[in-house]
């Protein structure tokens, strides 16, 4: 099933992001875990991509697993990175005889020890080509990343925005957003775009800080920016990693109870394959999907 069907049937989707591991024990556990996040009973869930090797494989091992084994739907991510047009032509038709229908179409980030990106040789320079080549491939459901700060490369949101519109044009059926700390840069990019004629669903990316430095990098690497309050309060608490991960799941339940009053699409929880996320944040978004909450046997 494309995962469109599902925005277009439901008034709100709740989704998880995982991270496929490197190893064929870390798959193991992986999918143990998996379980646990199937009792929350996802509308979907999402793998994503690496910048090569086994957990490039192991993003298809698990996006099979949880679309045929645990019964709910997947998506793959795919990148350009290191991928001439070729291998990407032979990676969709993997995922086509693995049966997977869904793929969110990414640029990927420059890799590690490089400043910026560079396109592959024979390959991609900008997620928008490689949107077009999957929607050439026939039938996949397609996603792509938006940003609602901006992309930490481009200073210019405008720009950035137009660069969107030509991602969906060329056949992105739905946007997930960068993770972002205060609902307010959310709710304003929605809404420009929807004044500048976008209709494909915007859904709201959701990452659950748990202690200040991982927060403060990540948000550095990925142009995000960080709330004065919470900043102090997991800066005062750095040493108390019990702590630190309630003022950051409190921080989120608050976005998530004013965006869901803002009548938002969708919301894609980057869970980084952690239970306690899911088990804290999933009740609230099932019931918000409309499902009451019921355990699934396992
Ligand atoms: P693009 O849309 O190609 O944009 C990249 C930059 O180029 C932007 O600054 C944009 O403004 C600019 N640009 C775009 N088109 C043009 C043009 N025609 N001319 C000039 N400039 C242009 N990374 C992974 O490696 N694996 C993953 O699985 C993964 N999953 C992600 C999931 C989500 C929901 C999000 C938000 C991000 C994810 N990322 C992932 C990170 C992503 O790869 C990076 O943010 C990357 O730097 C940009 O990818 P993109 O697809 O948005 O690129």
């Amino acid at each position: 099933m494309q995962l469109i069907e599902l925005y277009t049937k439901k008034d709100f989707v709740f989704s998880i992001e995982i991270f496929p591991p490197k190893t064929d024990k870390g798959v193991e556990k992986l999918k143990s875990t998996l379980k646990g996040f199937k009792r929350i009973a996802p509308d979907y869930m999402s793998v994503t991509y690496g910048a090569g090797g086994t957990t490039r494989e192991n993003t298809h091992e698990m996006a099979a697993h949880i679309n045929h084994e645990l019964g709910i739907p997947a998506m793959a991510h795919l990148t350009c990175v290191s991928h001439t047009g070729k291998e990407i032509d032979q990676v969709l038709t993997t995922l086509k005889q693995r049966k997977i229908e869904n793929v969110m179409a990414l640029r990927g980030d420059p890799t590690i020890g490089t400043e910026s990106f560079v396109r592959p040789k024979g390959g991609y320079q900008y997620a928008t080509e490689l949107i077009s080549t999957i929607s050439r491939h026939s039938n996949f459901g397609i996603g792509a990343a938006g940003y609602p700060e901006g992309h930490v490369e481009n200073p210019d949101k405008e720009d950035d925005r137009k660069h969107l519109h030509e991602k969906i044009a060329s056949g992105a059926q739905f946007i997930i957003s960068q993770f972002f700390l205060d609902n307010i840069h959310f709710l304003r990019w929605r809404d420009q775009l929807h004044e500048e004629g976008v209709s494909v669903p915007l859904i709201a990316g959701i990452l659950p800080p748990s202690n200040w430095q991982s927060l403060n990098s990540m948000s550095e690497m990925c142009g995000v920016s960080i709330p004065e309050k919470l900043a102090e309060s997991l800066i005062k608490h750095q040493d108390n990693p019990e702590v630190s991960r309630e003022i950051g799941f409190d921080h989120v339940e608050h976005q998530l109870e004013e965006l869901l009053s803002e009548g938002v699409e969708g919301v894609h929880l980057y869970a980084l394959n952690r239970l306690e996320t899911v088990e804290r944040l999933g009740p609230i978004l099932k019931e918000a999907s409309g499902n009451s909450f019921s355990a699934v046997s396992e």
